[in-house]
């Protein structure tokens, strides 16, 4: 049996099932698998020439028990994860003509043209799957910096086992995440607006963690978590790592270096546990915003809790990388004790200093690199006008990032660009970036336009009340 533990090291271990449906660990921990698959480079080649879904199919295989979901059902659930997606190869490619060696992979073809969609329509489907086999409904509270709203609220219409609530702060979200959201009209999915937080969805991450704690509430809730909390999250983040290195590639065994924009560390956790799994990664380039919490944690090894700054790439402004520690878990040879301690202090203090040993461990194969607005702004604007391709402000923070680290490669080695979102999104900022009035075509998708046509459905209230007026609104609905 494969077995999950909380990187507390807190209880005993569990099912794949459990960790799943509880969301966090009950100690406040984050699951994960008590071991790690290795992959050879012979299985790596025989994957070569897969699908998107069917490499999916091979890697979740080894994190999850047969017994648990059969082969045959979990090929459905992954397939039906990834039909809504709007290219027919989910996850599709784009060189850079005018940056030799930097590829771009496009990880926002899903509903809410975020890369959110890739395990959020996953995540759902699974625990729909155990919430149906077990006859047991269940809410689900995120807070949102712009996408995991959308993909959570999109991913959970119509499914009757589940209740979602999708909580985000006033004025550091787009009005289209916003409306992708709130123009939902199906009766189980919940937006709320909380106006007045000072450190955006942070603020928002630490109620529900507060409501988490509440035994009683969570209980009569049945609450759980689909933010990148969830180990099923990360799990199928793995995967596209996987993906992008063997589109990539010439011969398997190369180095392949990584370039991820990056706020809770869901999406770069991934990626090191594959690198950890056997994936050839060269480096992996952290790309900050302004807000260069990772940053600081990877070059001096000392993690400060920092008030949010709004950039344009919004979705990275994220003063708390949760992931972190889930990574750190495996970096330093799966010692829950330590683990424990830090988490700890971070929580209490709001800063955490590692000692060298530590640092040195944790940082090997990172480099990183903080991009400000202004040079966010200027690689939308170049890369647009030089060769016609619209990058999205997060997109552009990781094509920036490998611009400004590539004297430390060969001139050779190539540098694959997460893209996260669809530039349509984040319309004002793709406005400034070009100077113009009007949108060009790239920056238009239908779904977008679509969502200004409908009324908006939002409970709204504010920072100072949000401990009461929220677990009260959301037990009102529950018991209806
Ligand atoms: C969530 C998100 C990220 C950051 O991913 P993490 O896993 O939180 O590091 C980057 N870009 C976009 C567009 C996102 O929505």
């Amino acid at each position: 049996m494969i077995q999950y533990v909380s990187n507390k090291g807190n209880g005993a271990s569990v099912d794949f099932e459990t960790a799943i449906l509880a969301g966090r660990a009950p100690d406040g921990g984050l699951y994960v698998p008590t071991s790690l698959p290795r992959i050879s480079k012979t299985q790596l080649q025989s994957w070569k020439n897969l699908s998107y879904t069917d490499l999916a199919f091979e890697v979740l295989s080894l994190f999850i028990d047969e017994t648990t979901i059969s082969s045959i059902e979990l090929h459905k659930i992954i397939e039906n994860s990834f039909d809504t997606f709007y290219h027919p190869e989910k996850i599709p490619f784009h060189s850079l003509t005018s940056r030799k060696n930097i590829i771009i992979q496009e990880l926002f073809h899903g509903p809410t043209l975020s890369f959110k969609d890739i395990a959020m329509g996953f995540v759902v489907n699974l625990l729909d799957f155990f919430l149906k086999r077990r006859k047991e409904k269940m809410s689900i509270m995120v807070a949102t910096s712009g996408d995991t709203g959308p993909a959570a609220a999109f991913a959970t219409i119509g499914k009757e086992t589940i209740n979602t609530w999708a909580l985000y702060p006033q004025g550091y979200i787009t009005e289209e995440q916003e409306r992708q959201m709130t123009t939902i009209t199906a009766p189980n999915v919940h937006s709320v607006r909380v106006t007045n937080c000072p450190n955006g969805s942070d603020d928002l991450d630490e109620l529900i963690s507060s409501l988490f704690a509440n035994t009683s509430f969570k209980q009569e809730l049945n609450l759980s978590s689909v933010n990148s909390i969830n180990w099923g999250r990360i799990m199928m983040q793995t995967v596209h790592y996987f993906y992008g290195y063997l589109k990539t590639v010439d011969t398997i065994g190369e180095l392949l270096n990584f370039a991820v924009p990056s706020g809770a560390f869901g999406n770069l956790c991934a990626g090191s546990l594959a690198r950890e799994m056997g994936l050839p990664v060269g480096k992996f380039i952290l790309s900050n915003n302004q807000n260069n919490c990772l940053q600081r944690i990877f070059n001096e090894g000392i993690y400060v809790k920092e008030k949010v700054i709004n950039c344009a790439s919004s979705a990275i402004d994220i003063s708390l990388p949760i992931n972190f520690w889930r990574y750190l878990y495996f970096a330093i040879d799966q010692n829950p004790e330590k683990i424990k301690l830090w988490m700890e202090e971070s929580e209490k203090n709001n800063r955490v200093e590692f000692d060298k040993n530590t640092h040195k461990q944790f940082s090997k194969g990172f480099l990183t690199a903080s991009i400000s607005d202004k040079l966010t702004l200027n690689t939308i604007q170049e890369v647009f006008e030089t060769e016609g391709y619209l990058l999205d402000p997060h997109a552009a923070v990781a094509v920036a990032a490998a611009n400004t680290v590539k004297a430390e490669f060969p001139n050779d080695s190539k540098i694959l660009c997460l893209a996260t979102a669809h530039p349509s999104k984040f319309s004002d900022v793709i406005k400034e970036s070009l100077n113009v009035n009007a949108l060009p075509a790239e920056a238009i998708h239908h779904s977008i336009e679509n969502a200004k046509e409908y009324c908006q459905k939002i409970y709204e209230c504010n920072y100072e009340n949000m401990y009461q007026t929220i677990p009260k609104t959301m037990q009102v609905i529950s018991n209806k």
